[in-house]
């Protein structure tokens, strides 16, 4: 029904910042190269641009969304930009169509960064089919969770002809890794309810730093990228995949009606979600909506066990202060991007139902009041 079997999958790596990395090793894309990106983002895109020696450069986005803003991009373009990366946040669908006209213009590829969707569509055109390439991912907290993986689609023969090469050099990772992401999708499929999201985040938050659990984030050493660009995606996280893309349809279709859902409950409360573009379809992975008062908001949120996701906290999640600079990325360049993390907040729509529904309109009460 959504032709999501359009989506070649198959490239598999270790994560879904490694398929980036690939697609920008392919197009030869590195040291001196300049590789435009949006702030509202985590960590893992620049790591990705840094693995292939490339600079990050930040854009901001739409006032009131969550992407790119095509203006603001244009501004950014110098002649050292050699890729233009996409990202359709939250699983809104950048404006691909202008997006696309202007990287044209200026003859930038375009990678598109769909590890919050697979099953989007602007203007009826299902993303990751709009640039050269596309990567995925497939941890916790993405629409499909098997572990830690990523993938990559590429829409260029030549491309693919590269990418295809390099992976022959992957390697399997280690079984240290294979373990800890086994016993990490374990205990996330026993234990992950909306309810236990706040305990659980503390947990993974703490044996990541403990390298039991194997974190979203890595250390940023320009010199010296981390070993997971080396290696390709774990089997049983593969298998899995295989496993949960049959299942696709199923999953795009009950995170549509929870994201109504969830939107209704928020407009019942007088907040306003963030909305796709017109003639766009959005399948969300989570539903964003800007907040009065974000810290209050979160914190009530956490006493009474409703799972509400702060993330982007900023605008290269979750960089702070001084940090920001190993990423290239400057306080203060990227304003609608800082307002965002300040102010909006973001709802599941995966695995949720009625009682999710009734907890958030009694904290969407209780903030009002
Ligand atoms: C999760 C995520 C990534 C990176 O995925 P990994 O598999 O952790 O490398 C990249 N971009 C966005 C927007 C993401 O949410």
């Amino acid at each position: 029904m959504f032709e999501t079997k359009v989506l070649n999958l198959g490239r598999r790596f270790y994560r879904g910042r490694v398929g980036l990395t690939a697609i920008l090793n392919g197009l030869k894309i590195g040291t001196g190269d300049e590789v435009i990106t949006q702030a509202y983002t985590c960590v893992a895109v620049p790591e990705g641009i840094m693995a292939a020696g490339a600079t990050p450069v930040f854009t901001d986005i739409e006032l009131g969304g969550v992407n790119i803003d095509a203006a603001v991009l244009e501004q950014r373009i110098t002649d050292a930009t050699r890729a233009i990366i996409v990202q359709h946040t939250f699983g809104f669908p950048a404006d691909m169509t202008t997006i696309n006209r202007i990287a044209e213009s200026h003859g930038i590829p375009v990678i598109e960064d769909c590890c919050h969707t697979l099953a989007s569509r602007h203007a009826g055109q299902l993303v990751g089919t709009f640039g050269v390439g596309a990567f995925y991912s497939f941890e916790w907290g993405k629409p499909l969770a098997c572990g830690v993986g990523g993938a990559a689609v590429i829409n260029d023969e030549a491309l693919a002809r590269e990418v295809d090469a390099a992976m022959q050099s992957l390697t399997d990772a280690p079984s240290s890794k294979a373990l800890r992401v086994a016993i990490q999708y374990l205990a996330f499929n026993l234990l992950y309810r909306p309810a236990n999201y706040w305990r659980l985040k503390d947990l993974f938050g703490r044996l990541s730093k403990l390298k039991v659990a194997e974190g979203n984030y890595n250390p940023i050493d320009a010199a010296q990228p981390s070993e997971d660009f080396s290696m390709r995606m774990l089997t049983s996280v593969s298998n899995r995949l295989d496993q949960k893309l049959k299942s696709l349809d199923a999953i795009t279709a009950s995170a549509t009606a929870n994201a109504q859902s969830v939107a209704r409950t928020l407009q019942d409360a007088g907040l306003q979600p963030v909305f796709a573009n017109r003639g766009d379809t959005a399948v969300l992975v989570r539903l964003p909506v800007a907040v009065s008062d974000k810290p209050r908001f979160l914190a009530l949120a956490r006493e009474h066990g409703v799972e509400v996701a702060e993330w982007y906290s900023t605008p290269v999640h979750p960089l702070h202060g001084a940090e920001q600079s190993t990423v290239n990325y400057e306080p203060g360049s990227c304003p609608v991007a800082e307002s965002a993390c300040s102010s909006m907040v973001s709802l599941p729509v995966i695995n949720i139902g009625g009682s999710y529904l009734k907890k958030l309109e009694r904290l969407l009460r209780m903030q009002a009041s």
